[in-house]
C-alpha cells in the first residue's frame, strides 16, 4: 500500500532544524569562535571558515503584528528570511553574506530600531504582562521597562559596563519573569491581603480549589457565610487565590508597589549561578514614569560601574565587597523586611531573597 503523506497538525512545535539558516545547518556543532564587532553586531566563524553575522535590535516585547511583519520584511530582504528572538526578546537578524551587514544595520536604524544589547552592557529588559493583561499585577511591566530603557538606552547601544547586566521585571511575586536570576530585578508586590466578597464567592468559586490554591494554608472554610476566611498572619499576599477565585481581589492602588532585588545570574562562568537578594522592599507605584524606581536602579548601576572589576557581575561584585557595604554605598536603608522571619512557608533552603540570621 502506498504510504500516506504525513498529516500536518498544530500539535507540538515543528522541528527547529527547518528554520536554521543554511550556513548554520551546514556547520552544525562545528563553530569555532565569535567576535563582538560592536554593541549591535557580532560574527561567528566555523571550523570550515564559513561565517555568519548577527545584527541585534531591541524589541518592545509586546509586539504589534505590524512590527512583526516589518521585521520579517527586513529579514526577507537581507537575511534570506532568517531571524530569531533571544531569551531576553532581542531580535537577531542572521546574515550569511557580509555585503548585507552594513545595509541591514543602516536600514534598521532608519526604521527606528535600537541596535545593541551585545557584550558587556544592558541587554533587552525582560518583563511580564503588567496592567495590559494580567489580573494579579501589582505594577505595570511595559510602562516601567519603557521608563527604564529611556534612561539606560546608552548602555544598550554604546556604553560598556564591567560585565553583562541583565534586568528583569515581574509584575507580581508569581514572577513569570526571570527575576530570581537577573542582575537587577523589579517585582510588583502586594502589601494587603485579598478582600473576600462572600456574596459572589459562593456562586463564582469552588471552595476546595480556592482553599488548596493557598501555598501557606491561610484559607479555610467559613460555613457561616458559605464562603472562606483568611488567617491574616499566614497570608503572604501572593495573589494565588485570586487566580483561582475572582471574588478575592488583591489589587490595591495605594499599597501595591515595587521591590528591587539584585545579584542573580544564570551563568556558571567564574562563579556559580545565584539567586537575587532583596535590596529595596517597597517603592510606591508612580506611573507613568516611575521616577523613584528609575532613580534607584540608576544608583545600583552607577555604584556597580564605579566599584566592580572587569567581568564581575553585579552579584559577584556585591559578594566581594559584602552586603553591608552594598547598603552603605548605595544609601539604601536596611529594613525589617530584609530579614526572613516568615515561618509559615516550608523550608527555603536559604534560597529566599531575604537575609537569614
Ligand atoms: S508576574 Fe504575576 S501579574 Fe505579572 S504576568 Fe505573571 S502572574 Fe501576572
Ligand atoms: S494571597 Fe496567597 S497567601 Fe494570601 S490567602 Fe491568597 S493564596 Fe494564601
Amino acid at each position: 500500500m502506498a504510504e500516506l503523506p504525513q498529516r500536518q497538525t498544530d500539535i507540538g512545535p515543528p522541528h527547529y532544524e527547518k528554520f536554521l539558516p543554511p550556513v548554520i545547518k551546514k556547520n552544525y556543532g562545528q563553530w569555532s569562535y565569535h567576535e563582538v564587532l560592536s554593541h549591535g553586531h557580532m560574527v561567528h566563524t566555523a571550523k570550515s571558515g564559513d561565517k555568519i553575522w548577527t545584527v541585534r535590535v531591541a524589541s518592545p516585547r509586546l509586539l504589534s503584528t505590524t512590527t512583526i511583519y516589518e521585521m520579517c520584511d527586513v529579514a526577507d530582504k537581507y537575511c534570506g528570511g532568517h531571524l530569531r528572538f533571544t531569551t531576553r526578546n532581542n531580535v537577531e537578524f542572521l546574515v550569511s553574506d557580509e555585503k548585507n551587514v552594513t545595509p541591514l544595520m543602516e536600514d534598521l536604524k532608519k526604521r527606528g530600531f535600537l541596535l545593541g544589547g551585545i557584550g558587556d552592557g544592558i541587554s533587552n529588559i525582560v518583563h511580564t504582562q503588567g496592567w495590559v493583561h494580567c489580573h494579579s499585577a501589582a505594577t505595570d511591566a511595559s510602562g516601567l521597562v519603557k521608563a527604564m530603557m529611556d534612561e539606560f538606552a546608552d548602555y544598550f547601544t554604546k556604553t560598556s559596563l564591567p560585565a553583562r547586566v541583565r534586568i528583569a521585571v515581574a509584575c507580581c511575586v508569581n514572577m513569570c519573569g526571570a527575576v530570581h536570576c537577573s542582575d537587577i530585578a523589579l517585582v510588583g508586590v502586594h502589601k494587603t491581603p485579598p478582600r473576600i466578597n462572600a456574596e459572589t464567592l459562593k456562586n463564582q468559586c469552588e471552595i476546595p480549589s480556592t482553599i488548596s490554591s493557598c501555598p501557606t494554608t491561610a484559607i479555610s472554610p467559613d460555613p457561616k457565610t458559605k464562603s472562606v476566611k483568611i488567617k491574616l498572619e499566614k497570608c503572604m499576599y501572593c495573589g494565588n487565590c485570586y487566580s483561582v477565585c475572582p471574588s478575592m481581589p488583591i489589587a490595591d492602588p495605594v499599597n501595591d508597589g515595587i521591590a528591587i532585588v539584585v545579584g542573580g545570574k544564570v551563568s556558571n562562568l567564574r562563579s556559580n549561578p545565584k539567586f537575587s537578594k532583596l535590596a529595596i522592599p517597597w517603592i510606591p507605584n508612580n506611573p507613568p514614569r516611575w521616577p523613584e524606581v528609575v532613580a534607584a536602579v540608576k544608583t545600583i548601576i552607577d555604584t556597580y560601574k564605579a566599584g566592580a572589576k572587569k567581568h564581575e557581575r553585579v552579584g559577584e561584585w556585591v559578594e566581594r565587597i559584602g552586603w553591608e557595604k552594598f547598603f552603605a554605598l548605595t544609601g539604601f536603608e536596611f529594613k525589617a523586611q530584609h530579614i526572613d522571619n516568615f515561618t509559615f512557608a516550608r523550608e527555603t533552603f536559604r534560597t529566599t531573597s531575604s537575609f537569614k540570621w
